[in-house]
């Protein structure tokens, strides 16, 4: 298929910029991007898929294998995409994500190449050669996980096309020293960055944070930003050496807002994304008494499901009985935000319950209820979407979205914000104060609430 050239097959858990280097030095070529052009060359006659235009994807075709076998196994995708907040259900490596692709799997491991000496020395007398070893260049992998042996590294950004023998790098250098404990922490946060790159598509980070908050829960760490328990981040800078850090998040100084990278182990805790993919596992080799544990809690809570935002499970099914929901959507004029605010909540919390609920967000910019009336003539069916949206002067794909995550109640309650004065003009929500005196409302509202943040 790919003429000229002679191409060895990969080698069991072999990186791909390695494997790229090892065809290439096979070919003669004197460099990687030699054979990368042949390839691009020759895929561009063949006028081959679209995957094939990333390099991973042309690496994929030239060894025969589909460019998602390729990309779990060879290269460093499952582990910087392990937890995805978009896509997740999409594969690694499959039709159609070159974006993704760009970004997370051909990201090479820059300059730091590390190999095993035993592994070295085992792979010469079985395959005849050494080779770099993908599960050697994962983020903060420090120590070979079948020998126990300190990995040598190589400061090198061309050592991919060499093999690990014949690198004539900056090796070694001053490397961060474990105790016992850290020791402890960083076998952890092995296995479960092994146990991720096993994977063929990314955790949820919804399901992953729900088992982040659980346990964060249960040990009193911070969950919320303000907060008065004491915050992961400053575990682990306690327990773990600075320098480990300081490779795995980039760098501890804090950046113009104040803000330190290691910032990222929180703000998995508080429910939101981290800037950084190995904070989820470090996160978990903190909290979790092993690898095993917290990839068994993981499994449990996906396949259970996280209908909601973070806390939708739990505080969804306590707090919002349908009445009240509805009471309260109608009074806050649709407005996912209003109800966040009334009820002092999460305002994805809100949306997501109810959206679940078929209760779209009819707030958009600050049209007061143009968009109820608009949702309200299309439903009855008074025109078409083109001509309502014309009429109203609203935006046809917010209106498009709003009847999309609507469900049969939404008409009736659209009915009557309709049918509830408008007053000076502008979108009046009542406030959680003016909630709280209202009659009908107090004791719905205030006691959950209240016996919520009471908790421990
Ligand atoms: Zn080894």
């Amino acid at each position: 298929m790919i003429c000229n050239l002679v191409v060895p097959q990969p080698l069991p858990s072999e990186i791909a910029a390695g494997y790229a280097g090892r065809t290439a030095r096979l070919n003669g070529y004197e460099s990687v991007a030699g054979l990368y052009d042949h390839l691009k060359a020759s895929a561009a006659e063949r006028k081959t898929t679209s995957t094939a235009s990333t390099t991973i994807g042309l690496l994929a075709e030239m060894c025969g294998m589909s460019c998602e076998a390729f990309t779990v196994a060879h290269t460093l995708m499952p582990s910087n995409r392990a937890v995805a907040s978009y896509l997740s259900d999409v594969p690694h490596g499959a039709e159609g994500t070159n974006a993704i692709m760009r970004r997370s799997a051909a990201r090479s491991v820059a300059r730091i190449w590390r190999s095993c000496p035993t592994c070295v020395r085992e792979d010469l007398g079985f395959h005849g050669h050494a080779y770099w070893r993908r599960d050697h260049q994962l983020v903060g992998i420090v120590y070979c996980a079948k020998h126990g042996s300190r990995l040598t590294v190589v400061n090198d950004r061309a050592a991919a096309f060499h093999a690990p023998t014949g690198v004539e790098g900056e090796v070694g250098g001053a490397q961060a020293e474990f105790d016992p404990a850290s020791r402890k922490v960083l076998d952890r946060f092995a296995d479960i960055s092994y146990a991720l790159c096993d994977r063929c598509k990314p955790f949820n980070v919804r399901v992953v944070v729900a088992a982040l908050s659980e346990k964060a829960r249960e040990l009193m760490f911070r969950r919320t930003p303000p907060g008065r328990d004491p915050k992961l981040s400053d575990f682990a800078l306690a327990l773990m050496p600075r320098q480990w850090l300081a490779e795995v998040f980039g760098h501890l100084a804090p950046g113009p807002r104040g803000h330190t990278s290691i910032a990222a182990l929180d703000v998995a805790l508080y429910g939101g994304t981290a800037s950084v993919q190995a904070a989820y596992a470090l996160d978990l080799a903190l909290m979790f008494e092993s690898g095993d544990a917290a990839l068994t809690r993981i499994l449990e809570i996906e396949r259970r499901g996280v209908p909601g935002g973070k806390q939708a499970t739990k505080r969804g099914k306590q707090y919002w009985n349908e009445p009240r929901a509805e009471e309260l959507y109608v009074r806050c004029h649709g407005s996912h935000s209003a109800v966040a605010r009334a009820l002092r909540i999460d305002r994805r919390t809100a949306l997501a319950s109810l959206t679940t609920r078929g209760l779209p967000n009819l707030k958009y910019g600050d049209h007061s209820k143009k968009y109820a009336l608009g949702f309200a003539q299309f439903v009855e069916g008074r025109g078409s979407l083109e001509e309502i949206c014309a009429s109203l002067a609203l935006e046809p794909l917010e209106l498009q979205a709003m009847l999309r995550s609507a469900a049969k109640p939404s008409l009736k309650l659209v009915k009557r914000i309709l049918a509830q004065p408008v007053s000076n003009g502008g979108e009046k929500v009542p406030t959680p104060t003016a909630l709280a005196r209202s009659p009908r409302l107090k004791c719905e509202i205030e006691s959950p609430i209240g016996s919520g943040a009471g908790r421990p």
